[in-house]
């Protein structure tokens, strides 16, 4: 435990992922030696100051810069965003165009893309989704320069979000064969591990957009 305040708490070491790249920080417990247990709702990353802020829940006991704890998330909710986040990938690798925005989340995710004047075919895409899916492509990580991700603009997909430049370096998440860019995200080793995927709905928000609405369904 490094820093303890309102704001949340700093660990020099954790597991719990902060929000960013449209997928929810993680959630989940800090476990005291004495038995305590200081329940974490959200992961923040702090863009000014560098901060990795775990977000106790209302009220919660706080510990004392010193304390050592375990840090626990909670593997079932992070193990569906991870299952959901690698989805995207995948719903990214079949349309491809801009994407314009998105969501990640535990119970339902959307990702939003640039198509002006054209339709989506909703039944197309499920059973593509789910073809990779069943097809257990391999997910991996690599880094590449800054200049290497500037000399290959293609490789972003986001048409708002620009992937984190600045650090030297930059993770790219393949989904092999299927898909390849820039990623900070949490994902799951191969796609099967997805499990059977459903498209809530399609919906046309203004005139460019069309928005994509993913289940898990299992
Ligand atoms: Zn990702």
């Amino acid at each position: 435990m490094t820093s303890v305040d309102e704001g949340g708490i700093q660990l020099d070491r954790t597991v719990f992922y902060p929000m960013g790249g449209g997928q929810p920080g993680d959630a989940g417990v800090l476990r005291l030696s004495d038995g305590r247990e200081v329940l974490i709702r959200d992961t923040r990353w702090d863009r000014d100051t560098g901060a990795h802020l775990h977000i106790p829940t209302e009220g919660a006991d706080l510990p004392t810069v010193g304390d050592t704890v375990i840090a626990e998330i909670d593997w079932p909710r992070r193990h569906r965003l991870m299952r959901m986040h690698t989805a995207m990938h995948l719903l990214c690798s079949l349309i491809p165009e801009g994407v314009t925005g998105g969501a990640v989340g535990a119970e339902k995710s959307r990702l939003d893309f640039n198509l002006p004047g054209q339709t989506l075919d909703k039944e197309w895409l499920e059973e593509n989704l789910n073809r990779l899916v069943s097809e257990d492509h391999v997910v991996s990580e690599s880094w590449i320069t800054d200049e290497e991700l500037a000399a290959q603009p293609e490789l972003v997909r986001t048409m708002s979000v620009k992937p984190p430049t600045g650090a030297g370096r930059v993770r790219l998440v393949q989904v092999a064969g299927v898909d390849l860019q820039p990623c900070g995200g949490t994902h799951v080793r191969s796609t099967s591990e997805i499990g059977r995927l459903r498209i809530a709905k399609i919906e046309n928000k203004g005139k460019h957009n069309r928005r994509v609405n993913l289940v898990l369904e299992e």
